[in-house]
């Protein structure tokens, strides 16, 4: 069949008018079906949606443009589905009074084909805005199933000449683009549609062709939601582009169909949908390669018929809102060199590079090269990864002092290195990745000196100070240079190409010359990469070290893999060590507010409340290092910092509290506070709060109900444990203004049970600030309260400050302080050795005192001295750096804002907490307040994609705790936000 047979490039071929007062007569008379009958938007066809007492339909009216024959083996692909059980749902044609599928109607002097067609239930996945890489395979993975089914599905239906058909979408290109009133975009369009379609010539005549469904676009697949909120892609509709055609093209039809949903990321969608439809229905090598070329070939075609039949019906809104976002879909597609999708689609599906680039790495690691700089190499690198030591202190936060960091050590002839995630290339606050993965080696020069070409070449193409060398079967793209010779002329090995350039203000690099080997003659490759298209550059990219005589061996940087690691993890460590989100980035740098993964790309840090004064602070790093040159022993010795730092704590504590306890974690502080209550006061039983966490210990175990950390928590604590309702005024049992009272009421009658059973009362255990039930505040006068009953019946009362003390809440140093009491025992870790193992017991004399009836105490490591000199540095920081009022003041920004959150989307609950102690409560309904766990997760996955690491807690893990360092800027406290409300906007 030619192309001129195709009715859709002769003519424009309007959508069908059939009157809604016919089709409720079809729908009546020939379908025998009783009920309602509206019209719904289509690109081509007439739809109608029926709501009949025999459930609902779709009558369908097809385009005149369509063969009955074809409408008869959609009917027959919808009826070969259904018989083979997919758990997909597909619409299945219903029969008139006659038995007939399909009937023939007369209307505008034309006559048109009418199905009624069963009504598949959900929502379009176009209806949802970011799709999760779960979600992303889950297409594909239907796109696969549907694929398989169809695989032997045949009928004389499927021979057609169509528009969608992606095998002629090229032909469709060069009709339709002059319809295309934009230059540039029609230039676009056919560009990029002749260099897929050169490519996929040679492959075409080897993709494996069966029967496909063709359009399994975002508004082609049903989806329902997910517990998550998310889209779980379950059904599919509309057949009418049901074709035999190229296998592949049902899963480049299925990408290039949800890529509007993050136009920044084509690349990375398309690798989640191919790897979901791979794992159900594997492709062949040839369909890898022809995959992306598809994509681009239907990108095109869609936005060049899109403005075609925008001409021929201006009015069709569904065809001029479709319009804008196809060209924006082509946009990005073709902004992704071919071989580079090519090689990520591998990379994706776990094969290795492309065996013909493997070949070209053969080539350029064969090269013997002249030396680029008269100087010769100094054989040693330059180390400017994450863990570089001389970019330490956050030195690579800002271009000049990176820049600074690096010229003091730096020499000339130092090499950078190939494969490297450089931090002189992270920024904070941002939502995407940067490209920060090296793809060459950096030579540092001298400004002027000559640069030589290592082999001899054509010159490509010269640049912004970047010259293309072209060798036999790759090139080397060499910058930084000024003074270059002209393009296309040849060099021989050794030739002056140029000389080193003084290198521009805002580069990190002291002058340097970049020299990167390309595997892909002519392919415009950038001189880093985004971590992740990181493996499919760096097979594009191959190493470069054969081209710089005297390169070091260290040249090319290790790959440092979060997943192997993981792996790792996973072989070593104990199975109940738990570890962050499902994929997650590996840290291995902190500094102030932010953590850095191994690609250098930087994460805002929102849940570190053990980094009070922010990760890597030099002030604690400092004087712990000072310590341990001097002396690191256990805490039986006579030496300073015990002391100096016992004195501080109780400077910063109210009397009676004069005497402290060292240990190193809050499990620890907890036990010991457990211990001395029971001393003490002879009493064996322990009040606490319901769903509490205390620690993992024995003792403080027993006292944790939190059904977050132990599942079977509520129903195996030890009979000496009285839980007390959890003091929540949003959702526990009291929720009124009378709530203090009745919660203090629990207290006092829990204790009369105690007095009448005969059963001593040791205290109460509690967070003054509810910390793990996600920074609730207590009701006023309610601990008052609960403390007076307590002491009354003989107990003591510990305030557990490991999550809220410290400066965090802003007005208050302890939690205490916000419920105006003074607790018997105090205990503090995390945050009081900024992840330096310190923690510590506070109470008064006598109470210590009666711990010497059970004998002395002693804990090696707790308040040894680098612990203290953490401690102290600690609390020199918080005074110094005023972080208690900067809690209180940025507490109070992110508090008003959150709090706006409540107002406008329904999921966000409630704000609780203060200062940098917030946590943003998520429901499934604000009536029953049903916790929304599973939605929560989502949005920390989602935010964790946007750059920011925040996570739920609570007994319903519902609650978004907010508890950054406390040194934390406004415009990280902004980045943060900005970054939930987009997700609360676009979706999860
Ligand atoms: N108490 C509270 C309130 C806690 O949140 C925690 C830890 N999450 C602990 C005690 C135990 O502290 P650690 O992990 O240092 O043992």
């Amino acid at each position: 069949m030619t192309m001129a047979a195709n009715p859709f490039l002769d003519h424009r071929m309007p959508s069908p008018r059939l009157g809604l007062a016919e089709a409720s007569t079809i729908v009546n008379q020939r379908f025998a079906l009783a009920g309602t009958v509206t019209e719904l938007e289509s690109e081509r066809d007439q739809n109608f949606r029926v709501e009949s007492d025999d459930g609902r339909y779709v009558l369908k009216v097809a385009n005149p443009a369509f063969a009955s024959v074809e409408l008869d083996a959609q009917n027959a692909a919808m009826a070969h589905l259904a018989d083979r059980g997919l758990r997909i749902a597909s619409p299945l044609p219903r029969a008139t009074r006659d038995g007939d599928l399909r009937i023939r109607v007369a209307c505008d002097g034309t006559t048109l084909d009418v199905r009624l067609l069963t009504y598949v239930e959900g929502r379009l996945l176009a209806s949802w805005g970011h799709l999760a890489p779960g979600v992303l395979q889950a297409h594909g993975a239907l796109a696969a199933q549907t694929a398989a089914a169809l695989a032997s599905f045949d009928h004389p239906g499927l021979e057609r000449v169509l528009q969608w058909d992606c095998r002629r979408a090229a032909q469709v290109v060069e009709a339709l683009s002059p319809s295309v009133a934009d230059p540039v975009r029609r230039e676009l369009a056919r560009s990029t549609a002749l260099a897929a379609e050169g490519r996929l010539v040679p492959l075409g005549a080897n993709l494996p062709e069966q029967a496909i469904h063709g359009d399994l676009t975002d508004v082609n697949v049903l989806a329902v939601p997910e517990a998550s909120g998310r889209p779980r892609p379950a059904g599919i509709i509309d057949f009418g582009d049901l074709i035999r055609s190229w296998r592949v093209a049902e899963v480049a039809v299925a990408i290039e169909g949800v890529l509007s949903h993050d136009l920044d990321r084509p690349l990375q969608q398309a690798c989640n949908v191919l790897r979901g439809f791979h794992d159900v229905l594997a492709l062949e090598d040839v369909e890898i390669e022809a995959c992306w070329l598809v994509v681009a070939l239907r990108a095109a075609a869609d936005a060049v018929s899109a403005d075609h039949q925008l001409l021929a019906e201006p009015a069709n809104r569904y065809v001029a809102r479709a319009h804008e976002r196809d060209w924006r879909v082509l946009e990005a597609v073709a902004a992704v060199p071919a071989a580079l999708a090519h090689e990520a689609l591998r990379h994706a599906l776990g094969l290795s590079a492309s065996r013909a680039l493997r070949a070209v790495h053969a080539d350029v690691a064969a090269v013997r090269p002249a030396p680029i700089l008269d100087r010769g190499a100094t054989p040693s690198t330059l180390d400017l990864s994450l863990t570089s030591e001389l970019l330490a202190e956050g030195a690579w936060t800002q271009a000049q002092s990176s820049r600074a960091a690096i010229t003091a050590h730096a020499r000339v002839s130092n090499v950078g290195r190939y494969a490297e995630a450089r931090l002189t290339s992270t920024r904070l606050h941002r939502a995407s990745e940067l490209a920060t993965v090296h793809l060459g080696v950096d030579v540092l020069a001298a400004p002027g000196d000559a640069v030589r070409a290592p082999i001899a070449g054509r010159v490509r193409s010269v640049a912004a100070g970047a010259l293309v060398l072209a060798a036999a079967s790759f090139d080397v793209r060499i910058s930084g240079l000024d003074g270059a010779v002209d393009a296309g002329s040849r060099v021989a090995r050794g030739a002056l190409l140029g000389r080193v350039a003084v290198g521009a203000d805002d580069d990190a690099l002291p002058p340097h010359v970049h020299v990167q080997a390309v595997a892909v003659p002519g392919l415009a490759a950038p001189g880093s990469a985004e971590g992740s298209v990181t493996d499919a550059w760096l097979a594009l990219c191959p190493d470069p070290t054969s081209l710089v005589s005297g390169a070091p061996a260290g040249a090319v940087a290790p790959r440092l893999s979060s997943a192997a690691l993981l792996a790792r993890r996973r072989r070593v460590l104990a199975s109940p060590q738990e570890n962050y989100y499902v994929e997650p980035p590996r840290f291995e740098l902190g500094w102030r507010e932010h953590l850095v993964d191994s690609d250098a790309r930087a994460y805002l840090d929102m849940v570190n409340n053990v980094a009070v004064v922010g990760h890597s602070h030099p002030a604690v790093q400092r004087a712990v290092a000072r310590q341990l040159r001097l002396l690191n022993t256990n805490s039986r010795f006579n030496y300073a910092a015990m002391v100096d730092y016992a004195e501080r704590i109780v400077e910063l504590l109210p009397a009676p509290l004069d005497r402290v306890f060292f240990v190193s974690s809050g499990s620890e502080a907890n036990d010991l506070a457990l211990r001395l209550m029971r001393i003490a006061t002879g009493g064996t039983e322990v009040l606490a709060f319901e769903s509490a966490y205390h620690g993992w210990t024995t003792a403080t175990d027993a006292v944790s109900s939190s059904v977050v950390d132990n599942p079977r928590a509520r129903t195996t604590r030890p009979e000496w444990l009285h839980t007390v309702s959890s003091p929540n005024v949003f959702r526990g049992a009291h929720r009124g203004p009378d709530a203090a009272q009745r919660y203090a009421e629990d207290v006092r009658c829990t204790l009369a049970r105690l007095r009448e059973a005969d059963r001593p009362v040791a205290g109460l255990i509690a967070e003054a600030v509810y910390g793990n039930a996600g920074g609730v505040l207590l009701p006023e006068g309610y601990l008052r309260s609960a403390y007076a009953d307590v002491r009354r019946a003989g107990g003591l009362c510990v305030a557990d400050e490991v999550q809220v003390g410290y400066g965090r809440l802003g007005e208050h140093f302890w939690g205490f302080e916000q419920q105006g009491v003074v607790p018997d025992i105090v205990t503090m870790a995390k945050a009081s050795g900024n992840g330096m193992p310190v923690g510590f017991v506070a109470t008064r004399r006598e109470l210590a005192d009666a711990f010497l009836a059970e004998g002395s105490f002693f804990a090696s490591v707790g308040g040894a001295p680098a612990s203290c000199a953490a401690g102290l540095a600690v609390l020199d920081v918080i005074r110094d750096e005023r972080l208690q009022a900067r809690a209180s003041e940025l507490g109070e920004h992110l508090r008003e804002r959150l709090s706006g959150f409540v107002d406008r989307f329904e999921i966000c609950g409630a704000v609780h907490g203060m200062g940098l102690y917030l946590g943003l409560e998520l429901v499934r309904d604000r009536e029953t307040l049903e916790p929304a766990p599973d939605e929560a997760l989502a949005i920390c996955e989602r935010m964790l994609e946007k750059g920011v690491v925040v996570r739920p807690t609570s007994d319903g893990n519902n609650v978004l705790k907010v508890k950054p360092p406390l040194c934390i800027t406004r415009e990280s406290a902004d980045f943060f936000l900005e970054s939930l409300e987009s997700t609360l906007v676009d979706g999860w």
